[in-house]
């Protein structure tokens, strides 16, 4: 097995005991950019040198046994959406917007990656802003999916998702607004988690709607997923929505098994709008669920018809006022550099919340988004966790969708919700159509990660198709 495929559980055991050393794990990250990226354009920034210079860094640590066990991320190499504030090293959000910005400072979630001593091996591309489902709304050019160029990865975080698929580096970070991780997660046979609203500091990152953003990342493994959430989850000071729940051990539970355990299927996330042959890998994957000793329950989550209408309008109307600071004046390149989609989105939040429309609009979206959080909440007293698809349709063409806006936003239709309730969710592999991966997402209660990678991890033992890798 070459370096670069290895997960964060491996790669840290082979730089415990010195099978190889960071330097040489870290340039074989390199390689594989430099041979892949051209075509797949998963990086905006590649940071070589920086790379290279903590690597050394990192090995002359690791020779302290005490580091070692004290920095959990020590010289693993993890790629930062381009959306992760990083002092010193450009920042795009992949618009033309801000194609010169360089931070003052480092997100929140960026120290505590770096604290932990892992490597920061580059910036990925994504759609501009986060704003959208298929990775083309990016400024530099779309990421293409590494199962098949043809064909979308997923978005917004398009080239965090390839960038792990694509062994380019051990993990990396993205941001769920709308199912920006768990959508490309699914398209790419990688592990997403968005985490519970609040778990993790929002402190740094670029915002796109800021009571729906939460902030994850992309991994090989549920396990990776665990021990990740481990670095990052906490309470900020600078960021007043972080929740004061103490970190426990992520990991703690990933051996317990799901016997016993009450799994519920929302109706309304299997209909007939869902691709037959997805739907078929879903019906499999609930098989194997109650095979595991889980009990199966079909759940109603009635609201779920006005989630996509109500996040429509929620998001645009935040992202229209936290788009309103790039005036020109305070980071250069005025607003005549705003691609289309943050156009429309502009535009339509400064509708929604312009007198006379605001109770029409805006404030009725919010009353729905209280009943969404109602659906859940009554499901969650019934099961302990929810599975579904991800999304409604496999990955699509390249330029399929980008002209039909409305098409392009009903990707999100199983995935915003969990987002509206502020719930925590996991993405991951459950197999292939026609070569192209398909995936799954695990949603329960806020706060719940812990149970979320339990169950995870108990499907992944007995599946194992994250072991499978895109023939680049
Ligand atoms: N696809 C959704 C949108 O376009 C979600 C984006 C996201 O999660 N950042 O709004």
């Amino acid at each position: 097995m070459k370096l670069n495929e290895l997960t964060i559980k491996e790669a840290k055991g082979g730089l415990k005991s010195k099978k190889f050393s960071s330097v040489e794990l870290t340039k074989a990250c390199l390689e594989q950019i430099k041979k892949h990226n051209k075509d797949l354009n998963a990086f905006i920034t590649v940071t070589e040198k920086e790379a290279l210079d903590s690597a050394r860094k990192a090995d002359d640590l690791a020779s302290q046994d005490q580091v070692l066990e004290a920095k959990s991320l020590l010289g693993i190499p993890i790629a930062l959406k381009d959306l992760f504030s990083t002092k010193g090293i450009k920042t795009t959000a992949a618009s033309n917007v801000l194609k010169d910005y360089i931070p003052q400072y480092d997100a929140a979630v960026v120290k505590k990656i770096k604290d932990a001593g892992a490597i920061i091996i580059g910036k990925t591309n994504c759609d501009a802003w986060a704003h959208g489902s298929s990775g083309e709304n990016s400024d530099f050019g779309p990421t293409k999916n590494p199962w098949d160029k043809e064909y979308v990865p997923g978005g917004s975080s398009s080239g965090s998702a390839v960038s792990v698929a694509s062994d380019m580096c051990i993990a990396s970070t993205g941001t769920d607004t709308g199912g920006s991780i768990r959508l490309p997660a699914s398209f790419n046979n990688v592990v997403g988690l968005k985490p519970t609203y609040g778990r993790v500091s929002r402190y740094g990152i670029i915002a796109m709607a800021s009571s729906l953003d939460s902030i994850g990342h992309f991994t090989k493994t549920v396990e990776d997923s665990a021990l990740f959430f481990n670095v990052t989850a906490g309470q900020d000071k600078m960021d007043a929505t972080t929740l004061p729940n103490p970190v426990e051990d992520f990991t703690k539970d990933l051996n317990k098994g799901i016997k016993g355990l009450k799994i519920g299927i929302p109706k309304e996330f299997v209909t007939s709008d869902l691709d037959n042959e997805a739907k078929e890998k879903f019906e499999e994957t609930v098989k194997t669920f109650a095979n595991l000793g889980a009990e199966i329950i079909e759940i109603s989550l009635p609201y779920t018809e006005y989630g996509i209408a109500a996040y429509y309008i929620i998001q645009p109307s935040e992202v229209s006022s936290n788009l309103a600071r790039y005036d020109g004046i305070r980071y250069g390149n005025d607003r005549s550099y705003f691609g289309d989609e943050a156009k429309r989105r502009i535009m339509l939040g400064t509708f929604t919340l312009s007198s006379g429309y605001y109770d029409a609009y805006y404030k009725k979206a919010m009353a729905v988004r209280t009943l969404i959080i109602k659906d859940f909440n009554d499901a969650f007293q019934k099961v302990d966790a929810l599975i579904s698809p991800v999304c409604p349709t496999l990955p699509w063409k390249l330029g399929e969708k980008i002209n039909d806006p409305i098409k392009m936003y009903m990707s999100d239709v199983l995935t915003v919700t969990a987002n509206l309730a502020g719930i925590p969710g996991l993405s991951l592999p459950i197999g292939f159509i026609d070569g192209l991966p398909v995936g799954m997402q695990i949603l329960g209660p806020q706060l719940s990660e812990v149970k979320l990678f339990q169950i995870g991890y108990a499907y992944e033992q007995a599946t194992q198709w994250r072991k499978q890798k895109p023939a680049l």
